[in-house]
């Protein structure tokens, strides 16, 4: 626990370099917030008084990072392995960058990706059970607190290759370097592109989160789609009170165990092989209407609901390296068994990537894989230099 020692307050680069009184007044909060990585800070562990202000921060590593240079933060932005990507193959991977000493900047726009909405995970090993936002609490706390590598909030907008170097830009225009990269950007919902989705979102459409549930307690509420994470999260709908249908294009196509034991279950419709023509309502949903998929001529029926979860699938977050690496026709990323691309330097896992199987523990493994075949990467173009 560092709070401010004496030593801070006697501290010299805190008290009297006049380029730091320039920048100290520019040296913000904002709202809760790391102000080195701006990570949401959930604790009060590390703090620093500041130009008269206690600031926060996410780690003791960033709180270091602040006083070594409280101006700017990552020096040349240099670095020999740039990870991109805040889910379970990203944060692994940095887990494992940082145990191989490897000189690696961490960038990801949340904690978490996809694993963070499971509310159920029965499929972690060392674990019988445990809710998604558990395992990313034990992942971030594994990566910041005993792995504790630079890192930033923020979006990937572009990736290229000038000769032997990577240079990454983000949303907010800063420019990073490496020797090499891993992409482990993930998936983001699919959206279903109908009448009122766009015009009613946050007002009580969800792409599912598991905040989302509890606000929609003892509700009639829609699940659009027929995979794993419809049913996971109809079952969780139930368990909160709610009159939950089902509906999905074709047959359900999500795991048959937990298809059958939702079957048993109270306050549960399943209407199958129809399609969702529009989402109605004037301030907030009130109403879902949908039309046999056989008979296209018969006029939509609406289903009146207080929310709609739309669990149709699953998009490659690839925007952003489509120039730069080899994709499949889903928008994947090819990588091959070792997890290197069509592209020297580059290097891909997890969910964004043609792998097979799209699980926690598989992200994790090829996280692990990717940083050895870097590591492996870094030592033959040394060798070569
Ligand atoms: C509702 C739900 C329930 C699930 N339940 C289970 C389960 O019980 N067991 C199981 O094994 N699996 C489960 N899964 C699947 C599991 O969550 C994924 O397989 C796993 O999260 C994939 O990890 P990943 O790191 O490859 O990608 P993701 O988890 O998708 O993470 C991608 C990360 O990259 C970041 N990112 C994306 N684009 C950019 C960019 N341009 N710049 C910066 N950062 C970016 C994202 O914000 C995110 O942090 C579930 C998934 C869902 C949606």
């Amino acid at each position: 626990m560092s709070k401010q020692s004496k030593e801070d307050r006697h501290n010299p680069k805190f008290k009297h370099s006049d380029e730091f009184h320039h920048h100290k007044e520019n040296v913000t909060q904002e709202s809760g917030r790391c102000p080195v990585c701006k990570m949401k800070v959930d604790s009060n562990n590390y703090f620093v008084e500041y130009s008269w202000k206690t600031l926060y921060f996410c780690s003791e590593g960033c709180l270091q990072k602040f006083k070594i240079q409280p101006w700017d933060f990552f020096g040349d932005h240099q670095f020999d392995l740039i990870i991109i990507g805040g889910g379970p193959a990203g944060l692994t991977a940095a887990v494992y960058a940082s145990v191989s000493r490897i000189n690696t900047f961490f960038i990801a726009n949340d904690i978490g990706g996809q694993a963070i909405d499971s509310t159920k995970v029965r499929n972690y090993m060392g674990f019988d059970f445990i809710s998604g936002k558990m395992l990313v609490d034990k992942f971030r706390d594994q990566f910041l607190e005993k792995h504790y590598l630079s890192h930033k909030i923020d979006d990937v907008i572009s990736i290229e290759k000038q000769n032997e170097s990577c240079v990454i830009t983000t949303k907010s225009k800063e420019i990073f370097y490496s020797k090499a990269v891993i992409i482990a950007t993930g998936m983001k919902k699919r959206k279903l592109g109908i009448k009122g989705e766009e015009r009613l979102q946050r007002k009580g459409i969800f792409y599912k989160s598991v905040q989302d549930i509890n606000l929609l307690e003892g509700k009639n509420v829609v699940v659009i789609g027929g995979g794993n994470s419809a049913i996971q999260t109809a079952n969780d709908l139930l368990s909160n009170n709610c009159n939950v249908t089902i509906v999905t294009q074709g047959r359900l196509i999500a795991d048959k165990t937990d298809v059958d034991r939702i079957k048993q279950r109270q306050n549960i419709r399943i209407i199958e092989e129809h399609d969702v023509m529009e989402i109605s309502g004037e301030e907030k949903v009130q109403g879902v209407s949908i039309r046999p998929e056989q008979d296209r001529d018969r006029n939509p029926k609406t289903i009146p609901c207080q929310g709609v979860f739309i669990q149709v699938g699953f998009l490659p977050n690839t925007e952003f390296c489509k120039e730069l690496v080899d994709l499949n026709e889903m928008g994947e990323i090819k990588i091959n068994n070792d997890c290197s691309t069509s592209t020297d330097g580059v290097f891909a896992c997890g969910d964004v990537t043609n792998n097979y199987g799209k699980r926690i523990v598989i992200a994790s493994g090829e996280g692990a894989k990717a940083v050895l075949r870097t590591r492996q990467y870094l030592k033959e173009i040394k060798k070569k230099v």
